[in-house]
């Protein structure tokens, strides 16, 4: 039976170990078994916090442990390497169908651009030639000698000499009669 007063020391190293050590990545067996986290201090103790505070042997060289321990972590590195394929897969994929959209839609809107450049240089010509066209028919209008502004030909005087006829006196237009008569009854009848 342990006396008081190493059963206080006991207690009292294990706080200084725990305060001051480190966990190890490589356990100790009773740590190990029990799935304690295995701290140690190497300037204070040979022996783990839990090994110091229960007065027992620390020792890591059992073949149980090991071997559970190296089945274990081998076990654990082959499915982290074939999450991280996975990762890296998928990562990869989604950089592919992003840099595919991306590629898309910049040959989409280089494609709109030029629609639009050519778009823009037909309105500009088509309107350069309807410009044109009414500066041809102002000269022409001009040249006439006319100085009214563009009227439709049924608006504009006729030129009578140039029609051929010969204007004729009220005397020369011979109305029949019937005529006559018709426009009176009609103004009557009104
Ligand atoms: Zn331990
Ligand atoms: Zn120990």
């Amino acid at each position: 039976m342990p006396s008081c007063s190493s059963t206080k020391n006991r207690k009292r190293l294990f706080s200084e170990i725990e305060a001051h050590g480190v966990p190890l990545l490589l356990a100790c067996d009773f740590c190990f078994q029990r799935g304690f986290e295995c701290v140690m201090a190497e300037n204070l103790s040979s022996k783990c916090s839990v090994c110091q505070k229960r007065g027992h042997k620390c020792v890591t060289t059992s073949w149980e442990s090991l071997d559970r321990t190296r089945s274990e972590k081998a076990a654990a590195i082959s499915k982290d390497l074939i999450l991280l394929e996975e990762v890296q897969r998928r990562h990869q994929q989604e950089m592919l169908e992003l840099t595919a959209r991306l590629n898309r839609n910049r040959k989409v809107l280089e494609l709109a651009d030029a629609r639009a450049r050519a778009r823009a240089l037909q309105t500009s010509k088509q309107l350069e030639e309807e410009e044109a066209e009414e500066e041809r028919r102002k000269q022409a209008a001009e040249a006439t000698g006319d100085a009214l502004p563009a009227a439709s030909a049924a608006e504009l005087p006729v030129d009578w000499a140039s029609t051929g006829w010969e204007l004729m006196g009220w005397e020369g237009l011979a109305v029949p009669d019937e005529i006559v008569e018709a426009n009176a009854s009609n103004s009557q009848g009104g």
